[in-house]
């Protein structure tokens, strides 16, 4: 079978759900007030001591606005990160804040309405991609996308948010897959990449010092992706596998607003590593579960992991920097996307840069590039949103004029949820430039005698 006959299509894909005609989604039956009950029990629940500092600290100097996509590319107020926070702010001072007394004896700040929810879908989620370029340049240091994160919990308990991403993310709570990947389904598409790529893959092995996990887009639409992964992890000479029990890396729980969802997701991972006595847990090319098992995995397990999490480039350039996995030089000038969960929000910038120099490449940083990186604007759920297509293509217009000042031959990155969406606006742009991905770069340019 060829790789196009397997390739997973977003059209068609697309298509098969359906296009809403308003502006807003409503899952259930809930009357207005309690959508509005449940949003704000919801968003009480999540005023923490640290979202009542960030919310306190707002000293509304703007500098947000100006680093966020939605805002440069449009010029409309309403996106700018802050208010994207306004019902949840407006929440939190009436209800919860020291002055709650005051605020709502003489309804200074007025009780969120059903309206009010529904408009901020679209601020929420449709124009946001909780890529943390607010919270990086904000002076006072206050996280806005993680208070987007919280406040999305409060909109899912309303029975708030958009369709496509309450689909994906209950297929991945149901079918353990927010594309429907079953076990068997994953086990036939390694074995077809072993045939494919005469490579050795490891399933079910049942005691391994590593667990590699994947994502659905992978395996549905870059399976070369496994094979690659496959090349060097045996290059590495470690004991390995991958678990058909364990192998979807997903945060839909967790970009959806539920995290009750994102703890089943990532405890399935969890309890394969501990089953086969994992002493590194290797998360895929995709950005989508860096946050949640890197940073958020022991909170979901109640204790400190038995084993470490590392995204595959910091596996690789860990392995090329202590000698256990050797590369040939390539001759080709590269630019790199920096995946905002896997560099900005999750800080795993430096590896990638470590792998290109292994290979020897012409590496042309991107104009703000590392840490400042402009989303790609597929992320934290977006791309999935229908609705949201125009503006997303606006805000990839940003990422066009930075990958072109570069004037590389070849564009990268490490995340396949990234890779998507460039391959997306790559069409509708007709853009001369086509993602590829670093580790299938790496697997291509091994240098064999490594292994011994
Ligand atoms: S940069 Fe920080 S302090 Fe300034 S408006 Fe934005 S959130 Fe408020
Ligand atoms: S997280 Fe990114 S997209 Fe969301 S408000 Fe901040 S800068 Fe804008």
């Amino acid at each position: 079978m060829s790789t196009t006959e397997h390739e997973f299509d977003l059209e068609s894909e697309r298509l098969s759900v359906k296009k809403p005609e308003v502006r807003f989604d409503k899952q259930g039956d809930m009357s207005d007030d309690e959508r509005v009950e449940q949003a704000m029990t919801h968003f009480s629940k999540d005023f923490g001591r640290t979202a009542a500092t960030y919310l306190e600290s707002c000293i509304h100097c703007g500098v947000c606005a100006e680093v966020c996509q939605y805002y440069v590319q449009t010029g409309d107020p309403k996106y700018t990160p802050i208010w994207k926070l306004e019902p949840f702010k407006q929440a939190y001072k009436r209800e919860s804040s020291p002055f709650s007394w005051l605020f709502k004896t003489f309804n200074l700040k007025k009780k969120v309405t059903a309206e009010q929810l529904e408009e901020w879908q679209h601020l929420l989620y449709d124009s946001c991609t909780v890529c943390g370029r607010c919270s990086l340049i904000c002076p006072m240091g206050i996280d806005i996308a993680s208070l987007v994160s919280q406040a999305r919990h409060g909109m899912f308990k309303a029975g708030l948010i958009p369709h496509e991403l309450h689909a994906v993310a209950e297929r991945a709570e149901v079918d353990g897959s927010p594309l429907g990947v079953t076990p068997q389904v994953f086990e036939d598409r390694l074995e077809w990449m072993e045939d494919e790529h005469e490579v050795d893959i490891n399933i079910d092995e049942d005691e391994a010092d590593v667990l590699v996990v994947m994502s659905s887009i992978e395996i549905q639409k870059y399976p070369d992706a496994m094979a690659a992964t496959a090349k060097i992890l045996n290059a590495t000479g470690e004991s390995w596998t991958f678990r058909t029990d364990g192998f979807e890396a997903t945060n839909f729980g967790l970009l959806s607003g539920n995290l009750d969802w994102q703890r089943d997701i990532s405890m399935r991972i969890i309890d394969a590593a501990v089953k086969v006595g994992a002493k590194t847990l290797v998360l895929p090319e995709c950005g989508h579960a860096y946050m949640a098992l890197r940073w958020m995995g022991g909170n979901m397990y109640g204790k400190p992991l038995p084993f470490k999490v590392l995204h595959i480039t910091e596996y690789i350039a860990d392995a090329l920097n202590s000698g256990r996995l050797k590369v040939e030089k390539v001759d080709k000038s590269v630019t790199f996307h920096d995946p905002c969960q896997v560099s900005r929000r999750g800080g795993a910038t430096r590896a990638p840069r470590d792998i290109l120099d292994h290979l020897g490449v012409d590496f042309r940083e991107m104009p703000k590039g590392g840490d400042y990186n402009w989303c790609c604007g597929g992320g934290g759920g977006v791309v999935t949103i229908h609705r949201a297509d125009e503006l997303r293509y606006k805000v990839f217009e940003l990422k066009m004029e930075q990958v072109e000042e570069t004037e590389a031959e070849e564009l990268l990155s490490s995340c396949s949820n990234c890779r998507q969406n460039f391959d997306d606006c790559q069409r509708h742009f007709e853009w001369q430039y086509k993602m590829g991905s670093l580790l299938e770069l790496v697997a291509d340019n091994l240098v064999e005698e490594a292994r011994d």
